[in-house]
């Protein structure tokens, strides 16, 4: 009977949950999902200098963000835990002492004192540093008695010093490994814990993985995991390295040139399906040239052996126009709700949002989703629609010779005659309305009406001067999606006030 299928991840509570980790946990779930498996999640915290307090929960609530659901894991639980490895110390501990009487290990009591001073000599010898296999020829006895007398040890793998090591790896074929350039890897330190190859090994053994998935920079380690299992005599898993994520200058994907926090794009509004849609097009082509799909659609389309190797480019234009997509698919109330704390992050609405505010936001959401790539963009646009303390743009030194010239046509549209005109008329047909608001097609009505009474071929001079006594910007929303949202009463308090304080009329 074939095995049933279970992939991991595997990820080390360090930081911030990083991109990678959804890439690599998309993979595998995928992958589990398409052959009636489990996708689980482990916890790698044996590395006591880099763990991060809070980092494994980030973790979790990003997995979750996402919908990359595992059916195992440190915080729910399944039938191979505990899924954190701080929590198996021992078990590694046993599988270290069970691997030297299989002849797989060895105990070693060189001090650190002697490695330093073995890593000095090779070094001026120009050799690669290395373990020297000193304690490899300790007999029985000798070992006994060092640890009868308690002399602190560590165990290490046995290479063997000649033949090969080859990774059948499913995506790349056969990586061959010369087997005397390969350490003798410490797998228990001297304080008890293990190093990441023992409590991988020996955790996906017992854990029944059948498929490991990961990143590409872990090939390195591969030849040392599989010895362990040839030395424990236990199956091999498939080992599948997927590409790594790269900068856009091909390096591998770091927080130097690229956000790599989950919590930051969180943060910046993208939306769970625009991360997934962008991670699976990263080592994956649906063909059709289909570029837009759900966390359904991949696992249903996903082939392992379709994933392609290039080095996929993490490109934020490129994620923010599949974010984009995805904003103008999402249900619009959906997609509001999602929107309200990035409102309420610049004090567009409080705390509480009522039917009646939460329906102005719903109008703004609809007109601004198409040109925004992520929700706190969106909202970077929507000052126009809140802010009535408004006031004329002036020109800035960051702006170039082109915007410095509309700023200035705008300025320079009230004090014209036709300007004054137009807000003046508009202004009257305004407090004439008989509602506080108007539809889409009303407010156009209203603009219009206006530029055919002020007679004059140019619209610019009607519209250019009625935008400056609303908004007070040279560029923005269509004027009458401004009017719409903000209805007849506000329009005329920033009209007024504009009159006021530039003295129009
Ligand atoms: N703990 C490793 C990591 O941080 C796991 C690598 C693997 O998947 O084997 O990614």
């Amino acid at each position: 009977m074939e095995k049933r299928v279970r992939t991991r991840i595997a990820p080390s509570p360090t930081g911030d949950p990083h991109v990678g980790t959804a890439y690599i946990a998309l993979y595998n779930l995928a992958f589990a999902w398409k052959n009636g498996g489990d996708f689980i999640l482990r916890i790698e915290d044996t590395d006591q200098n880099r763990y991060v307090e809070g980092s494994e929960k980030m973790i979790f609530d990003a997995l979750k963000w996402l919908g990359l659901d595992y059916a195992e894991g440190p915080d729910v639980g399944g039938p191979c835990g505990p899924y954190r490895q701080s929590e198996r110390i021992q078990i590694y501990a046993e599988y270290a002492k069970k691997l030297v009487e299989l002849g797989g290990a060895y105990y070693c009591f060189c001090t650190p004192d002697r490695l330093e001073r073995l890593r000095e000599r090779q070094k001026a010898m120009g050799k690669a540093p290395g373990y020297d296999g000193c304690c490899r020829s300790l007999t029985p006895e000798q070992v006994k008695a060092k640890l009868d007398a308690g002399e602190p040890y560590v165990i290490r793998l046995k290479m063997p010093y000649e033949g090969q090591t080859i990774i059948h790896d499913r995506l790349r074929g056969d990586i061959v490994f010369e087997n005397d350039k390969i350490d003798d890897q410490v797998l228990l330190k001297a304080d008890g814990y293990p190093t990441y190859h023992l409590a991988n090994v020996v955790d996906d053994h017992l854990m029944g993985i059948t498929h490991v998935i990961r990143a590409e920079e872990w090939i390195a380690s591969t030849p040392k995991h599989i010895q362990l299992y040839k030395a424990y005599g236990w199956d091999m898993p498939e080992f599948i390295h997927m590409p790594l994520l790269r900068n856009s200058d091909k390096s591998k994907i770091s927080k130097r040139k690229n956000p790599v926090s989950l919590v930051w794009y969180r943060e910046e509004g993208y939306l769970k399906e625009g991360i997934v849609n962008f991670l699976g097009l990263m080592g994956y082509s649906f063909g059709e040239n289909k570029e837009i799909f759900f966390l359904e659609d991949f696992k249903e389309n996903f082939n392992i052996d379709n994933v392609s190797l290039g080095g996929p480019v993490f490109d934020l234009v490129k994620l923010g126009w599949v974010n984009n997509q995805h904003m103008r698919m999402k249900d619009l109330d959906e997609l509001t709700r999602l929107t309200v704390p990035f409102f309420r992050e610049v004090g567009y609405v409080g705390e509480n949002v009522g039917e009646t505010e939460f329906a102005t936001l719903r109008k703004v959401v609809a007109i601004l989703r198409e040109g925004a790539p992520t929700l706190k963009a969106l909202v970077q646009n929507a000052r126009q629609f809140f802010d009535d303390e408004i006031s004329l743009q002036e020109a800035s030194e960051d702006m170039n010779s082109k915007q410095k010239k509309s700023v200035e046509k705008l300025r320079n549209s009230i004090l014209d005659e036709i300007g004054k005109a137009s807000i003046a008329l508009f202004l009257e047909k305004l407090k004439n309305w008989p509602r506080d608001g108007f539809t889409v097609e009303e407010a156009r009505d209203i603009l219009h009406a206006t530029w055919e009474e002020v007679n004059t071929d140019s619209a610019g001079k009607v519209f250019m001067p009625l935008r400056a006594a609303i908004t007070g910007q040279s560029i923005g929303t269509d004027l009458y999606n401004i009017l719409y949202v903000i209805g007849r009463d506000r329009a005329v308090a920033r009209m007024e006030r504009m009159i006021r304080n530039y003295h129009i009329l």
